[in-house]
């Protein structure tokens, strides 16, 4: 059992990840954090999940050597970044002003505009240089059966921000999850679906015991 500390930062084979929350508006089946605490040694549950910008520049402080010799910080963790949008577009201010090695990468389960009840694509446009989105499926009840989604006509509104991502040319990604026990997918269909909303598509191994 590795002690909760609210690591914002990890690393994973040395890239750096921020986890901004534990909160999450997907239940996914093959989600890392039902099946491990920690990502190579580092418990991604957070003791108080009230990440702020501030604490979370503390930490990208306190490793500026190490993330001098990487070119990408991904946001991604045990939870959905966008959920903490403000503190995002803080964060990656900062990221941009500090170290202009790092090339800023956010994986999201797409859901963010139908939470924030805007286009928040327009926010991170300019700030942000890629985004990799959880397409998950090629069907609504495929979607609904993987990803367990709690908020309405999640399946659209997953394909309308990889959309409005490419709209504002994020340089964007639908994924999905291959060889999910009890969850087969239709990887043709899924990418015929990632290149007509003008994505780009990564189809990613199922990984059964975390890291
Ligand atoms: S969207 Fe990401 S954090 Fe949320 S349940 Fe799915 S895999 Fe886990």
């Amino acid at each position: 059992m590795v002690e909760n500390c609210n690591n914002f930062l990890y690393f994973l084979d040395d890239k750096p990840y921020i986890n901004m929350t534990n909160a999450c508006t997907s239940a996914c089946v093959f989600c890392l954090r039902y099946q491990k605490d920690d990502v190579q040694g580092a418990n991604l549950w957070l003791k108080q999940d009230d990440a702020t910008a501030l604490g979370v520049i503390k930490q990208l402080e306190a490793n500026k050597d190490k993330l001098n010799k990487q070119n990408e910080i991904v946001f991604c963790g045990y939870g959905e970044p966008l959920i903490k949008l403000n503190e995002v577009i803080e964060i990656s201010k900062y990221i941009k002003k500090n170290y202009p090695n790092l090339k800023i990468r956010i994986n999201t389960n797409g859901h963010a505009n139908a939470i924030w009840g805007e286009n928040i694509v327009l926010k991170l446009k300019g700030l942000i240089d890629s985004i990799s989105i959880s397409l998950n499926a090629q069907d609504e009840t495929t979607y609904n059966n993987i990803s367990n989604p709690k908020i309405k006509n999640a399946y659209e509104e997953v394909k309308r921000f990889i959309r409005a991502c490419v709209e504002e040319k994020i340089d964007t990604t639908a994924s999905v999850v291959k060889d999910v026990p009890n969850h087969p997918i239709d990887v043709e269909r899924c990418e015929v679906i990632a290149k007509s909303l003008g994505a780009k598509f990564r189809a990613r191994d199922f990984i059964p015991n975390g890291y």
